[in-house]
């Protein structure tokens, strides 16, 4: 912990960003919802939505949690929401017939204007907190920047899922200064949050191009998701051949490593 972060703590009280209670940055009710790991099911598969998984619905307390860590500078968050994308990242590994290969989170990189108003890279840093939770549980993992943003995209907010495509087409391309994916790498696809999967599609397709040329696989790995109303679901995703993940198996997810009390 930095200096000024340390002085915040002895001057400001500590309250729970889901909830409010007093104490730690997420309490324990707050820190379960976010060990629930799910195939992420947008309301429309899009085509070539990867085999995605979140470690919490985006819904109820986990809104505000992700959205101070995001928004409103809780840095202090990103230690437990890491463990949940570490989570999330183990649990989409599971689907693998053969999960030899080392994997390799790849962040979805920010827009400028995001990255310029905010300061910081929030994936980044969850990436980050992940890679460590996945190598203290034996897990072969390390950070693998391949994408980099490309051109001017608009804010997408408030846009339909189309919209966002057509605005998100040619937006990542896989960045020339960065190293290939070793063959055999598990590719996977962090970000924090996904509603729409646009983003997703759009990153996962540039990240195809590399798949392929080095047998590659491309799975995502999210905190959390939108859930998607009830009812059957329109369309299904198209996992990559062999991917046989339909749904996590529960119980036994919890925390990857550690004591589930730390924040
Ligand atoms: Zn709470």
């Amino acid at each position: 912990m930095g200096l000024l972060p340390a002085l915040a703590d002895l001057v400001l009280p500590r309250t729970c960003a889901g909830c409010g209670v007093p104490g730690r940055s997420l309490c324990g009710s707050c820190a379960a919802l976010l060990t629930v790991p799910h195939l992420a099911q947008p309301r429309r598969f899009p085509a070539g939505f990867p085999p995605t998984v979140a470690a919490g619905a985006y819904a109820g307390a986990v809104r505000p949690v992700v959205n101070a860590f995001k928004e409103h500078g809780r840095a202090e968050l990103a230690r437990p929401l890491g463990a949940a994308l570490a989570l999330a990242v183990a649990a989409v590994r599971t689907g693998l017939v053969a999960p030899a290969g080392p994997v390799l989170l790849v962040p979805v990189p920010g827009s400028r204007a995001a990255l310029a108003s905010r300061g910081r890279d929030h994936v980044r840093e969850l990436t980050v907190r992940a890679v460590a939770e996945l190598r203290e549980a034996g897990v072969p993992a390390a950070e693998h920047r391949l994408l980099r943003r490309r051109g001017r995209v608009h804010d997408s907010a408030g846009l339909t899922a189309v919209q966002r495509r057509a605005n998100l087409a040619g937006t990542f391309v896989l960045d020339p200064r960065r190293r290939r994916a070793p063959a055999g790498a598990i590719l996977v696809l962090v970000d924090d949050v996904v509603t729409t999967g646009a983003t997703l599609c759009a990153a996962a397709e540039v990240l195809a191009e590399a798949a392929t040329a080095d047998r590659t696989v491309v799975l995502a790995a999210v905190v959390a998701a939108t859930p998607r109303p009830s009812g059957p679901s329109r369309t299904e995703p198209t996992g990559p051949a062999g991917y046989r993940l339909r749904t996590v198996p529960v119980g036994h997810h919890d925390r990857l490593s550690g004591p589930g009390t730390r924040d």
